[in-house]
């Protein structure tokens, strides 16, 4: 049957934390996988937060919800911003209520490959994400070591997360050992 892909591990981990009503974040909205996923998991009464400096990447991740959950839209808010604003436009009330922040990092699959993510941003935003979290709740991050930049970005993610006090946080990897090319792999991490 095969292992679960590093994108479905992903949304196990968050699925399992999410009760309807949450809030949750999607720190790379990308072409919005990971935003329409959150979104129906947090439900009617839920809100999710999903942040990307594209508006190709926005528009594209509107017209998914648009079409997949046509009356999701007022639960959803999609902010064209760089993820590591994400405290200061998420409202101080959800502040320690997010029950997941998912990151997918890279570039957008279809668009301009020189427009990637990088850990000046990145590192930032992975602070901030843990803020957001609610005890119990899960960061979850998909790292690409592939591309060029990727590989540097990939051990500087791997490197703060390996750097968590236990006392905190616990942290993890999940990653196929004898795939070629450097295959993407996730990262995650639960606030204790
Ligand atoms: N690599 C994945 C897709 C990642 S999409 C795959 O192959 O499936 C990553 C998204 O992050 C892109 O849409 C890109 O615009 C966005 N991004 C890059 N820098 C960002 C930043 N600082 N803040 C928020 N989003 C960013």
């Amino acid at each position: 049957m095969g292992f679960l892909s590093v994108l479905s591990f992903a949304h196990e981990l968050a699925a399992a934390r999410i009760r309807p009503g949450d809030c949750a974040v999607d720190a790379t909205a990308g072409n919005g996988v990971d935003t329409l996923f959150l979104a129906r998991a947090v439900g009617p009464g839920g809100r999710v937060h999903a942040f990307d400096i594209q508006e190709a990447a926005l528009a594209s991740t509107a017209a998914r919800l648009e079409k997949e959950l046509p009356d999701g839209s007022d639960r959803v808010v999609l902010h064209l911003a760089s993820h590591d604003e994400m405290k200061l436009r998420i409202p101080e009330e959800l502040h320690e209520t997010a029950a997941a922040v998912m990151f997918n990092l890279g570039y957008l699959p279809g668009a301009d490959h020189a427009v990637i993510t990088t850990p000046a941003t990145t590192l930032p935003a992975l602070e901030a994400a843990l803020e957001l979290l609610r005890r119990g709740g899960v960061l979850t991050i998909a790292v690409y070591p592939g591309h060029d930049g990727g590989l540097a970005e990939a051990e500087a993610v791997e490197a703060w997360a390996s750097g968590l006090p236990q006392s905190g946080f616990q942290s993890m990897s999940y990653r196929f050992l004898n795939q070629r090319n450097r295959p993407p792999y996730l990262l995650a991490v639960e606030k204790r």
